[in-house]
């Protein structure tokens, strides 16, 4: 008896309540994405895809130092340099291994001419491990990028504290 009672109680009483909680979020606003269709804005501190970034004028920031490679922990910076028309250095080859990359930002923090920097972008998945290794015209911007709101701060701390010894 107690059980028919316990089923009838379930029918006219819990599957209401549970009703009424679905009803309640019905018309509220929802939490989740339509992703890919809408992607939510990374946190400005967000450390994704590197580019490697220009002066005003167009010239290449980076000379091949290698700092940032002796400061990568995850070694997956290579580069070779070369001299461009004007007899300044540049990279001729630079390539980052985005499978070993831990997207720490040492590279950025160590480089003293802040020509690389670690963008928002993190849709970079592929398919064969060679699309992984990221060349120099793939990270090159073809125009200063000027959407790093912390790029004051990190050149205002390089001022204040001068450049970090990379760890060799
Ligand atoms: S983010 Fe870190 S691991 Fe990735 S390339 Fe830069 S220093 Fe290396
Ligand atoms: S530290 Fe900066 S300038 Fe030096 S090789 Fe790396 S990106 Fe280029």
């Amino acid at each position: 008896m107690n059980v028919v009672l316990r089923a009838i109680g379930n029918v006219f009483w819990s599957m209401p309540k549970g009703l009424a909680v679905t009803f309640k979020h019905l018309f509220k606003k929802p939490v989740t994405l339509d992703y890919p269709h809408q992607k939510k804005p990374m946190s400005p501190r967000y450390r994704g895809l590197h580019y490697l970034e220009r002066y005003d004028d167009g010239s290449e920031r980076c000379v091949c130092c290698g700092l940032c490679a002796a400061a990568c922990p995850a070694d997956c910076i290579y580069m070779e340099p070369e001299e461009n028309e004007k007899g300044e250095r540049r990279a001729r080859i630079y390539e980052i291994n985005m499978l070993r990359c831990i997207f720490c930002g040492y590279c950025e923090e160590a480089c003293p001419e802040e020509a690389i920097f670690l963008g928002r972008e993190y849709e970079f998945s592929d398919y064969d491990r060679d699309s992984f290794i990221y060349t120099k015209v793939q990270m090159l911007v073809t125009s200063p990028r000027k959407d790093n709101p912390f790029k004051w701060i990190i050149r205002k701390v390089r001022r204040v504290y001068g450049v970090p010894e990379p760890s060799l």
